[in-house]
């Protein structure tokens, strides 16, 4: 083990390591008028609505860092914060990042922690506005908190679809799912053989998805340049059943999506195939997709569905009608909140 390694932050303290992690950061927002290093950031946004959401990760319970680079740790866990500002159609501006470190965790993976954290809000153009670090004795915690910005014209809720509208999704779903899948399996095996060398291969859009996962940031403008406004809106982190379940209850309907429409990655279809389970499993219930579930209004799907990137998936219908899923053969089946709940399968993060 090198030196850098065996250094832990009593080694350098609190504030001598809160001065190694951001002496680097420069503002890139014109709203934060002052960040790190007062006792408290002040930010101005001009008359915009503000808004606030915050995750808190903790090992074990949310992540894994046998297989979890802690790079990728921390680029994804600014990217999931992010992903529910845009699910507001608003845009964000800044961050608040605060840690409880094991005493165990050298500054050399603080450090790798943190370059991530940079590295995505460079990425997404967001300002880490503060913070609090602190010894935990459990392992790892990090706390995020993202501020956005949006007009109230702009700003999308979950409760504005009515019957009717149609259902749109960004991207392709399952995928972080199966990633998951495949980093599990592989780490079974060689949990049983350490002489088992994990295989990635032909997987590495999957693995991506689950390990370095992107905010769906191009909607906001795809959909204003179309001239398009959606009813309501909703961040796909517990799985495309649950969350559009959010959506119905949140706007008082009921839907009908069909299997059909569903996009599905090819990576997803295949290694679905070779763990011999059906992609809808995935699709419907795997989470962590982090793209936006959307409606519009009837009238629009035309101008929408030549948006490339964008799949309609069916309709929002009256609330007595429920929550079903069109299959291939023309049946339908009644979706089911199958997606994670954080307090009955505490195996892997999904926020709220
Ligand atoms: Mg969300």
């Amino acid at each position: 083990m090198s030196e850098e390694e065996k250094n832990t932050i009593e080694t350098i303290g609190e504030f001598g390591l809160i001065e190694r992690l951001t002496s680097d950061i420069t503002l890139l927002q014109p709203g934060t008028v002052k960040g790190i290093g007062d006792d408290a950031a002040i930010l101005n946004h001009e008359g915009e609505m503000t808004v606030v959401t915050s995750d808190l990760l903790l090992e074990g319970i949310h992540f894994d860092l046998t297989y979890t680079p802690l790079k990728h740790l921390g680029y994804k866990s600014v990217v999931v914060n992010l992903s529910d500002i845009f699910a507001m159609n608003a845009q964000p501006r800044q961050e608040i990042v605060s840690f409880g470190i094991s005493s165990k965790m050298s500054l050399k993976a603080i450090d790798e922690l943190y370059a991530g954290i940079k590295l995505a809000c460079r990425e997404y153009g967001v300002d880490i506005a503060g913070g609090d670090t602190c010894a935990s004795l459990t392992g790892l915690t990090i706390s995020i908190t993202a501020l956005g910005t949006g007009s109230s014209k702009d700003i999308v809720y979950r409760s504005g679809a009515r019957p009717g509208d149609w259902i749109a999704v960004t991207g392709n779903l399952g995928a972080a799912y199966m990633g998951l899948m495949l980093l599990l399996r592989e780490n079974r095996l060689f949990q049983q053989d350490q002489g088992y060398q994990p295989s990635l291969d032909g997987y590495g859009y999957l693995v991506g998805r689950q390990l370095k996962p992107e905010a769906c940031r191009q909607l906001r403008q795809v959909l204003t340049e179309g001239g398009i406004h959606p009813t309501s809106m909703i961040d796909l982190s517990d799985g495309l059943s649950s969350d559009l379940i959010h959506l119905c209850e949140a706007s008082g309907t009921g839907c009908l999506i069909e299997a059909d429409k569903l996009p599905i990655h090819e990576e997803t279809a295949r290694l679905s195939e070779e763990m011999y389970m059906s992609p809808l499993v995935a699709v419907l219930n795997g989470g962590e997709d982090y793209e936006l579930l959307f409606t519009i209004g009837d009238g629009q799907q035309e101008t929408l569905s030549r948006v490339p990137g964008i799949s309609l998936i069916g309709r929002m219908v009256p609330a007595e009608e429920g929550y079903e899923l069109l299959l291939s053969d023309g049946s339908t089946t009644s979706l089911e909140a199958g997606g994670w709940n954080a307090f009955t399968k505490p195996d892997q993060h999904r926020d709220r």
